[in-house]
């Protein structure tokens, strides 16, 4: 059966990012994937987190919050800020962990990195896009950093993106939107480096167990989908 979007399995939808869409940030890029929008910011504080300050820690940090604009969805969702949000908070940390693993924290001076990831509209795939925009974003607040001298050395390791992939109607495909997310028999996000290598991996049994063979397969499609990314993040970056 074809995919609602009529896309091939191992087809993603539409990327785009644009960079310099906040006139205040450090680094910023809206990245939209389909229906799924994220505006991402990176906003740089000259300071060590406060934990890292107490416990007399080197280097900086990077971490992230995300938050879905009320009518991001089909129906209206209370805002973040006054309704508490457990899988914002979870998302949120996913984000951090993501870009978190392709920096040298000590490269990155006493310095924290905050990455706010809105949805303005969702269609599936929202963490992702959060991360491979985030990255962006990030990527555009080091430069600022090193072109004002605070930083002599990149310390951005390699890029990182990320894509969701699932057993759809029988068919493992790569980034589902929402009409797919929502009939998946097996839902997962995909972290991958620019070496190949996976950071993080969630995958869910939605109607019923897996086999590790069906991951492993849509470990290879990831891989290949996030290349893609990779390679327009290292476009928009130029
Ligand atoms: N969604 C929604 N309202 C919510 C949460 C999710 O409409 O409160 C939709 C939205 O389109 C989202 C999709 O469900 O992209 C899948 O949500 P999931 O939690 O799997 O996260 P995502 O795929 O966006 O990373």
């Amino acid at each position: 059966m074809m995919r609602p979007s009529m896309r091939q399995p191992n087809q993603m939808r539409p990327v785009s990012m644009e960079t310099g869409v906040n006139k205040w940030a450090e680094g910023s890029c809206l990245i939209k994937m389909g229906g799924t929008q994220v505006l991402c910011t990176a906003s740089v504080d000259l300071n060590q987190p406060l934990w890292k300050r107490v416990q007399n820690k080197t280097g900086g940090w990077v971490t992230a919050e995300y938050s879905m604009l009320p009518r991001a969805c089909g129906t209206r969702k209370g805002r973040d800020a006054i309704m508490k949000d457990h899988r914002s908070a979870e998302i949120s940390r996913l984000i951090g962990r993501a870009l978190r693993s392709v920096v040298d924290m000590d490269a990155l001076g006493r310095h924290t990195i905050t990455i706010d990831c809105d949805v303005i509209q969702a269609d599936g795939g929202t963490r992702c896009a959060s991360i491979t925009g985030g990255f962006v974003a990030l990527m555009l607040a080091v430069r600022w950093l090193m072109q004002n001298g605070r930083i002599s050395q990149n310390p951005v390791r390699e890029h990182v993106a990320a894509i969701s992939a699932g057993l759809w109607n029988g068919e493992l495909v790569l980034d589902l939107d929402y009409d797919e997310d929502c009939a998946a028999e097996l839902d997962s996000n995909f972290v991958v480096s620019e070496s190949g290598r996976f950071v993080e991996i969630q995958a869910t049994g939605e109607q019923h167990p897996f086999d590790a063979a069906q991951i492993s397969k849509l470990m290879e499609m990831a891989a290949a989908g996030c290349q893609k990314l990779i390679d327009l993040q290292k476009q928009v970056l130029e």
